[in-house]
């Protein structure tokens, strides 16, 4: 049992560090982002309701964010653990997910907390491409398809996010800054926090994870 907590800016790299951790430990990824997105797309009141803050590029409302979360954690496949991604973001969060995990008998293994300077943020947001069918994530410079606009894991179509315009891009920055980045404290204080550089090659960020993962989990069944 082994639970992974993603930390970092938008763009920094989570959720394709997510995907790959996901196909390595077959364990789910949570994504708070997906899960909205989802939501939005079958056009529940829950999508609706977070449409209005992501489009903003401000946070969803913590009452709402958590319980979706506590909801698809319950569930059987999320028993041997999960990886999240973009969640938790405010320190309310971070507070009901250890109370969750409290009464699942469970905790937080270790915070992975890639770190990405600004300008590299927004290059790497501009260029962001997203399979709408599987959510595989792409860049067009960086981590491109082999066939454009379709992706090479499902051959669904790929679109930028909506959220993802220059505008949106600074709020979100700011918005980590103000209500996310304080997380780094909460974690480094329970001596879970591990710092990685996420300027580094996708694949040379993924063996500094699997390094982290591999320290706190050896010795110990997971
Ligand atoms: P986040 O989930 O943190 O918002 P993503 O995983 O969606 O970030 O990555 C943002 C963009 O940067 C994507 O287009 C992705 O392909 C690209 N990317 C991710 N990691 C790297 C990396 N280490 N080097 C270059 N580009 C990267
Ligand atoms: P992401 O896919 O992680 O970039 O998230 C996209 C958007 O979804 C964010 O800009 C927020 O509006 C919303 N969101 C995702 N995760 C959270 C979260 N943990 N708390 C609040 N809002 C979130």
């Amino acid at each position: 049992m082994v639970d992974i907590v993603l930390l970092g800016a938008p763009g920094a790299g989570k959720g394709t560090q997510a995907e790959l951790l996901r196909d390595r430990l077959s364990l789910p990824s949570v994504s708070s982002g997906d899960l909205f997105r989802a939501a939005l797309s079958e056009r529940t009141p829950l999508g609706l309701r977070a449409k209005a803050y992501m489009d903003k590029g401000e946070l969803v409302p913590d009452e709402i964010t958590v319980s979706m979360v506590a909801e698809r954690i319950s569930q059987k496949d999320c028993a041997a653990g999960v990886i999240f991604d973009g969640f938790p973001r405010t320190a309310g969060q971070a507070e009901e997910l250890d109370n969750l995990f409290d009464q699942m008998q469970r905790r937080v293994d270790i915070v992975l907390y890639v770190m990405v300077s600004e300008g590299v943020l927004l290059r790497r947001l501009a260029g962001r491409w997203t399979c709408r069918e599987c959510g595989a994530i792409y860049h067009r410079e960086f981590s491109p398809e082999k066939v454009q606009g379709v992706c090479d894991a499902c051959g669904g179509e790929l679109y930028q996010r909506p959220d993802d315009t220059p505008e949106t891009q600074k709020r979100r920055i700011q918005v980590y800054l103000q209500q996310t980045a304080p997380l780094e404290a909460y974690y480094r204080g329970k001596g879970l926090l591990v710092e990685l550089d996420g300027e580094q090659e996708i694949d040379v960020v993924q063996g500094d994870i699997v390094k982290a993962i591999g320290a706190v989990t050896t010795g110990r069944a997971c």
